[in-house]
């Protein structure tokens, strides 16, 4: 039996263990850093990394490391041991404060978008002191934040940090302008549903295409998908089920709140989410529970894959990134309350909202864009790469009638009657579920549900924290000096909601219609990476992170450029591995089995010419044809990747050229390879099917 309370939180250097360890006044000078962001001073910090150091040792550690999250969407780690030689030839383990606050891992193999020149490949890491620091194999991890060694910020933490200052900041003034001067602090909090795949080990070792990519290349249908739907919170297979509880044992050790694992709506496909926590802590726990999946997965021969699009034909997997603020008294500055169209409070900061998603739906969109989750926005199964705010018919009716200039009476929480004796009255949630909207509030919060499956969710989040911060600035400075504070609130939220009307929808955000309404609208319908990214240098997007002290033109420049150019590689890596498969399995598999064909055919047509072969003539003939073709689209590729170099210049044409050349390519080279895979014996077929591999485990 495992003991939860117990568990949970051991391997973490957390606030109980920081009383438990640290003399009182260290510790209550550690929290007022953590609280206010008051500067550390080097005796704190000595003490600090001393008790870190004694707790890691007692947890079997040897080695640090900071732990941080460059501009390639992992994680990154360096580890230096504890050992400091005594002068004796013997060696003592030694942690300073120094060591705890900066590290200076050698920079040069990051990306940096040109920021940083590669003679000058220094970069510093510093301590976040605002997430926990956790032992984890051997080694005391440290969460930091990555810089270069002039100032500029080469990481997805740095700018988290500040967007939630920047909102917090502005939060409370509209707090103080409303009439709460006891609010001094806002913060985001992020509750992320993670979606992911496993599946058997020896199949995925047998598909070099989830090998190098994470996603299957080629692949027919299998006959079985998920249109019964009955694997959606379908019971959980037993192999899975000690998957799972083991996922969660682990994830408890590290403080994770690990609350709900269910079945997803693909087969093989599942979903963990944990309860909600600070922005920045649920942003690093979340890159913890990716790792620990996979690691997981690996205990049970089974392999977990996190790419949002690993099958086609077949759901992808997203990412749900529940948000929400709270204030240091407690509130919830999304709950509608009682009666959402009196509560003015509630309406700006919905106001707020709204216009954000509105005046930044590019930026939204840039970010949750990356190569992967370009198949599952727009595929008719995600939301669209249509941003739009769905607010449930309560709310909607209520921002209707401020439209309009009418009082909405709110219906509030209904109970709902199941119509058995038996079962308790269930609280109706205020809003109806709308599973197709990218943007949809849910009761006491925002689901933003682009995000795809691999992401780091920080990228989402700077960018919700910053917009909403910078409409809130906006509002604040209106109200600041008006005499009647209730009513100007009150006009602002009604002009707010006539201006921004477009953005908000209710429909379903899957059919066509909605697509050429949105256009109507004139909504950004953004379909790919270099789509999207363009917009990054829109001026008004330029102006939104400087103002707000976010991210600099030259570090946004920078963003700009790393995502371009990650997205050119790994469609290169994608084509390379495509075209190796297709020349070194599959063309020789099908020959073989035309071989096969022919020599039956031979065989009967000696043993008497009246035996019919025209079955084998018939596959011969077909599968000769498509092979010819086959082959063509492999030379078809193999050219236009060649060419490629012509558009490396400028980094924007570069990737337009890959999305829609090489990856055009790409597709009808898979389509005839698919068309193949069904006409060939499975005996020869190189790969694992897809049904193999969906229905495995
Ligand atoms: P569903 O699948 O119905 O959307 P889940 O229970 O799977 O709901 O996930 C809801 C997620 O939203 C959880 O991570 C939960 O902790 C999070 N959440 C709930 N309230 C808030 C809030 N106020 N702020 C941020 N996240 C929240
Ligand atoms: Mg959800």
């Amino acid at each position: 039996m495992v003991n939860v309370p117990e568990l949970f939180g051991s391997n973490v250097f957390n606030d109980d263990v920081m009383r438990d360890k640290l003399p009182k006044p260290i510790y209550k000078a550690l929290k007022k850093t953590i609280q206010d962001g008051a500067t550390l001073d080097d005796s704190v910090a000595n003490a600090v990394a001393h008790a870190m150091k004694e707790w890691a040792i007692e947890k079997g550690c040897t080695h640090y490391t900071h732990w941080f999250q460059p501009l390639t969407g992992v994680t990154a780690e360096k580890h230096d041991s504890f050992i400091t030689p005594d002068g004796d030839g013997r060696v003592i383990m030694t942690f300073s404060g120094k060591e705890l606050i900066k590290g200076e891992p050698d920079a040069s193999s990051f990306p940096s978008g040109g920021i940083r020149a590669t003679f000058e490949a220094r970069g510093y890491t510093a301590w976040d002191p605002t997430s926990p620091a956790f032992a984890k194999d051997g080694t005391l991890y440290i969460p930091t934040a990555f810089c270069s060694y002039t100032g500029e910020v080469l990481d997805k933490k740095t700018p988290l940090l500040r967007s939630m200052e920047k909102l917090s900041k502005e939060a409370v003034r509209i707090l103080n302008i409303l009439g709460k001067p006891e609010v001094n602090h806002v913060v985001t909090t992020v509750g992320p549903e993670q979606e992911y795949f496993l599946i058997d080990k020896d199949m995925y070792n047998a598909r070099p295409d989830l090998i190098f990519t994470g996603r299957t290349l080629f692949g027919a249908k299998a006959p079985k998908g998920q249109e019964l739907d009955d694997h959606y919170f379908g019971s959980i297979k037993t192999r899975i089920g000690e998957f799972m509880a083991e996922l969660d044992r682990e994830l408890w050790s590290y403080g994770i709140y690990a609350k709900t694992e269910h079945n997803e709506v693909a087969p093989s496909q599942h979903e963990v989410a944990p309860i909600f926590t600070t922005a920045n802590v649920a942003v690093d726990n979340n890159e913890l529970l990716m790792e620990i999946l996979k690691k997981t997965a690996e205990k049970f021969d089974l392999v977990c894959l996190l790419h949002e699009k690993p099958f086609a034909g077949v759901n992808g997997s997203g990412k749900h990134n529940n948000w929400s603020l709270f204030t240091n008294t407690g509130e919830n500055l999304l709950k509608p309350g009682k009666n959402p169209s009196e509560n003015v409070q509630f309406l700006i900061f919905l106001a707020a909202i709204v216009k954000a998603v509105d005046d930044y739906q590019d930026l939204l969109r840039i970010s949750v864009a990356s190569a992967g989750n370009d198949h599952r926005l727009g595929a008719n199964e995600a939301p669209p790469a249509i941003l739009s705010v769905f607010l449930g018919d309560d709310l909607g009716a209520v921002v209707d009638s401020i439209e309009i200039g009418e009082e909405h009476e709110s219906e509030g929480k209904k109970s709902m009657d199941l119509g058995v004796e038996v079962l308790p009255t269930v609280r109706k949630d205020t809003t109806d579920r709308n599973r197709t909207s990218p943007f949809a509030f849910t009761g006491n919060r925002f689901e933003f549900r682009m995000l795809g499956s691999a992401a780091n969710i920080a990228s989402a989040n700077i960018i919700l924290n910053t917009a909403v911060a910078e409409e809130l600035r906006e509002f604040a400075d209106r109200l600041e000096s008006v005499k009647d504070v209730k009513s100007a609130a009150k006009r602002l939220v009604v002009r707010t909601f006539k201006k921004h009307d477009r953005i908000i929808f209710n429909g379903d955000n899957y059919s066509e219609e909605w697509v050429e309404e949105a256009e109507r609208r004139g909504l950004y319908n953004l379909k790919s990476v270099p789509d999207a990214v363009r917009h990054y240098l829109d001026e008004k997007n330029i102006k939104l992170f400087a103002e707000n002290g976010v991210l600099t033109e030259q570090e946004l420049n920078a963003r700009y450029e790393v995502e371009l150019e990650n997205y050119a590689k790994l469609i290169n890596i994608e084509a390379l591995t495509m075209l190796d498969m297709a020349k070194k399995d599959i063309i020789p598999a099908v020959t073989e089995y035309v071989k096969s064909l022919t020599d039956t055919a031979l065989a009967k047509q000696a043993l008497s010419p009246d035996i019919p072969t025209s079955l084998e003539r018939d596959l011969i003939i077909d599968l000769s044809q498509k092979l010819v073709c086959f082959s063509n689209k492999v030379k078809d590729l193999e050219n236009d990747l060649i060419n490629a170099g012509e558009h490396a210049d400028d980094m924007q044409e570069y990737a337009d050229y890959y999305c829609r050349t090489v990856f055009a390519d790409m597709q009808a080279l898979r389509a005839i390879g698919d068309d193949m895979e069904t006409e060939t014996s499975s005996e020869y077929w190189p790969y694992p099917s897809y049904g193999e591999m969906l229905f495995g485990v």
